[in-house]
């Protein structure tokens, strides 16, 4: 191995070490060859129905997601960032092109939204979190009406958070494929939990009633992985 290509090894695992345990367990986006690949569900396409139908599944996951995947790649060929840790190439997002910033955010805000939805839904958080979430909002009921207006109330294009800084909760939005690790970001921190408000995430099954599919995402959510998320923010 050559000496500059040692060190930028290290240097990259360095990096890599420190921002997974900001961003939480995402081993699976740190490509061991050049460029990114577009991850497995963990789930049958028809696994969330009927909140989520099997079409709007394979159109968002082999085409969106893919598409998402496909431009990052050639937007970042032949330049450092193809070997980079993509939490990294987020947090310095506001020095990259516009390609880069909707591409990569694409990128990890759908891998991150596969992992937070679950066919075995517990309907409520759990552990630690669920305490954080009664303590900071007073109770689910209020927590999830907050959040239901942050998704409702975007508009145009992009997604709803719940981000922990450091173990303290805050609700969010951001446009278009923007994520709360990006350094542009109003609220920054660890998605706990995300929703994709993108028409393309609901519209053949709810068509304009964005409100419906919000209130049946609900049953999907997978709270041992967003426990996961948080205690991994502290
Ligand atoms: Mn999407």
């Amino acid at each position: 191995m050559h000496r500059k290509r040692f060190i930028q090894a290290l240097t990259v695992g360095f990096i890599g070490l420190n921002m997974r345990s900001l961003a939480g367990p995402f081993t699976i986006l740190k490509p061991a060859a050049p460029g990114f690949t577009l991850p497995a569900l963990p789930y049958d396409y028809s696994a969330l129905e009927p909140f989520i139908d099997k079409t709007t599944m394979e159109i968002h996951h082999d085409k969106h997601h893919q598409g998402y995947v496909n431009n990052l790649n050639a937007a970042v060929k032949g330049t450092p960032l193809e070997t980079e840790n993509i939490e990294t190439i987020l947090a310095q997002i506001s020095k990259q092109s516009a390609a880069v910033r909707n591409n990569a955010g694409g990128h990890y805000n759908h891998s991150f939204f596969w992992k937070i939805m679950t066919p075995n839904g517990q309907k409520k958080p759990v552990g630690a979190l669920a305490e954080a979430i009664d303590k900071t909002f007073g109770s689910f009921d209020k927590f999830k009406e907050a959040f239901d207006k942050a998704a409702l109330t975007r508009f145009g294009s992009g997604w709803a958070w719940l981000v922990s800084a450091n173990g303290k909760l805050t609700i969010c939005s951001t446009p278009n494929q923007d994520n709360p690790l990006m350094d542009i970001a109003e609220v920054r921190g660890t998605p706990v939990i995300a929703l994709d408000v993108w028409e393309h995430a609901y519209y053949l099954h709810y068509q304009n009633k964005r409100a419906d599919y919000i209130n049946s995402w609900w049953n999907i959510v997978n709270w041992q992985e967003a426990e996961d998320n948080y205690k991994a923010s502290m």
